[in-house]
């Protein structure tokens, strides 16, 4: 009988093929007391060399699978096994409460899990994985528990499990392995990256498909969509998907190195890609970013234990500067607090903490931390092109104080004798609608914009991005939030100045079209959807996207505008 679910698409591409369950022994952590103490710890050290030769072998496998950076991953789960701490608490476990080495392990293992999966940043919060397949690994050695070696399928099949550690993906061979689908994990677990680089079409977040799905079904899976049939009952309509998504895949990897330009030659719009750490610089070169419009900085304040100094800042800007090599390189100053938590800092305790003590408000309150940021930018800017913008602008003060504060620091490097860069540009995100509405005044003191429509629809529709049960409300075709774009890019045209969009909207396919009549300048995307974007570019004249984004303007609905956007798109 076929049954359809819907997930989240983590890895584009279609897969038809034969399921294969993913079902571990669960680990039961025995409870009762060390008899041998020495025995104990010499169990943890004997399991630990063991784990730390399947990373080895591991991160071998990967590196030539998957490429150096990806196996780099492997090495980060044997640090956490090298990580003195963590053995100290393993040790203290068992010599003071009697621990037997697996509930030392897991109990250990759970406080970081729980630290890491309490943060609300997807990055942070998957990395609680990371410890946890590290772990559970040293846990199965130590219980002398079979490790899955999943290298060894040999047949076509799709993996059909709770969820996969990044081990485990590793070890899949696309040959055989045609794709996943997982009941847990999101676009930003490793898992999910590792797929895109394998390009194995991954479904995540499906929650009921392992005990749906059954050893012996057929399962089709859409990566792009998210959509599951199991037991498909009309196969050709499979086929003739999985035919469409490889001929458009083969039509926009000509797009990685083409110019950005609209059927009638217009070249000016540029596009480039979001990363959150320097690591991500290559995949926006990969893909032909033109630049990156939002380096998000916060995760260097994240992934730490303190405000990172100065220095530690300066090196991660330079990375990226420079390995963009001449290609602008647009970095927001901290924007913490609402979601986003540091642990060595507490920040008040509010009713509304998306409306209040955040990003700008907390930089421009707290100048000492601010400062270190802003001295490492300017010191950066010296390696190319950059941008400083400022999160959560609403006032013309605000911004102001922010800009002048920047100079100030400035002037305060150049008497020291320090190089500051002569492309630097210094905006703002426009994401609050106050600021959307007062633009054209905005523009006489910015250089830029930067639309972050994640928080700017949140905010204009007063609905929580991070509750489900609103979502329905996040409507980037909505006629409101295409008039406060209008007002924002027509705002900086005004005074001779670029509007960009960094949040998600910008690398929506639908939204493309639309943007480009409105006039945006910048589109900045995550780097797989660059190529896609370039190409419905050159599908499209200037004239047919601006009669269209005048019509949208003039719509009632979010349905009718996307309605006009599929008739202009349905022949090209
Ligand atoms: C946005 O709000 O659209 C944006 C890009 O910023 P973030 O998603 O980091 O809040
Ligand atoms: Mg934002």
């Amino acid at each position: 009988m076929s049954n359809k679910l819907n997930g989240i698409g983590a890895s584009n591409g279609i897969a038809v093929a034969s399921v294969y369950v993913l079902d571990e022994q669960p680990i039961v952590i025995p409870k009762k007391d060390a008899t041998n103490l020495e025995q104990e710890l010499e169990l943890i050290n004997s399991s630990i060399a063991k784990a730390k030769k399947d990373l080895e072998s591991l991160q071998a496998i990967a590196k030539e699978k998957l490429g150096e950076e990806k196996a780099a991953i492997f090495e980060a789960h044997a640090s956490i096994l090298e990580d003195p701490a963590m053995a100290e608490e393993f040790t203290a476990l068992i010599k003071e409460k009697n621990y037997n080495a697996a509930r030392a392990i897991d109990e250990v293992s759970k406080k970081y899990i729980e630290m890491f999966g309490a943060m609300e940043d997807a990055y942070f919060k998957e990395r609680a994985a990371d410890v946890k397949d590290v772990t559970q690994r040293l846990i199965r050695y130590v219980l002398k528990m079979p490790v899955l070696d999943l290298a060894s399928i040999s047949s076509e099949v799709i993996i059909v499990a709770e969820d996969l550690t990044p081990s485990q993906t590793a070890q899949l061979n696309p040959k055989y392995v045609k794709g996943f689908a997982c009941n847990v994990g999101g676009r930003t677990s490793h898992a999910a990256i590792m797929a895109r680089s394998l390009e194995i079409p991954a479904v995540l977040g499906l929650r009921t498909i392992l005990s749906t799905a059954k050893e012996g079904d057929v399962l089709a899976i859409d990566g792009s969509t998210g959509d599951v049939e199991i037991n498909p009952s009309d196969k050709s309509v499979w086929e003739a998907k999985a035919k469409k998504f490889l001929e458009e895949k083969a039509e926009l990897e000509q797009f990685k190195t083409k110019s950005t330009i609209t059927k009638d030659g217009y070249d000016k719009f540029i596009l480039e890609g979001n990363i959150g750490s320097p690591k991500d610089v290559a995949a926006v070169l990969e893909n032909g970013g033109e630049g990156v419009g939002l380096f998000r900085s916060e995760f260097l304040y994240m992934d730490n234990d303190h405000f990172p100094t100065e220095e530690e800042q300066f090196e991660a800007y330079k990375k990226v500067v420079s390995d963009m090599n001449g290609k602008m390189t647009v970095i927001r100053t901290l924007d913490i607090g609402g979601d986003k938590k540091l642990s060595y800092f507490a920040f008040p305790e509010e009713m509304n903490p998306f409306l209040g003590y955040r990003a700008i408000r907390f930089t421009m309150d707290r100048k000492d931390i601010f400062r270190d940021q802003i001295r490492a930018l300017l010191r950066a800017s010296a390696f190319g092109p950059v941008g400083i913008m400022f999160p959560m602008i609403a006032t013309i003060d605000e911004f102001v104080s922010a800009k002048k504060f920047t100079l100030e620091c400035k002037a305060e490097l150049e008497k020291e004798g320090v190089a500051v860069g002569k492309d630097l540009e210094i905006g703002m995100m426009v994401e609050i609608p106050a600021a959307a509405v007062n633009a054209e005044n905005f523009a006489k003191h910015a250089d830029f914009f930067s639309v972050g429509t994640n928080d700017l629809i949140q905010y204009s529709m007063a609905a929580d991005r991070m509750s489900e049960n609103v979502t329905y409300l996040y409507q980037p075709f909505n006629p409101s939030i295409l008039r406060l774009l209008k007002l924002t890019i027509d705002g900086a045209h005004k005074h001779g100045k670029w509007a960009g969009m960094c949040g998600e909207m910008a690398g929506e396919p639908d939204a493309v079209p639309l943007l480009m009549g409105l006039g945006l300048d910048a589109y900045s995307m995550s780097a797989t959807s660059i190529t896609k974007a370039r190409s419905i570019m050159s599908k499209l004249t200037l004239v047919e996207t601006q009669e269209l984004a005048k019509k949208a303007l003039e719509c009632e609905t979010s349905s009718q505008v996307l309605d006009l956007v599929h008739k202009l798109m349905s022949d090209k």
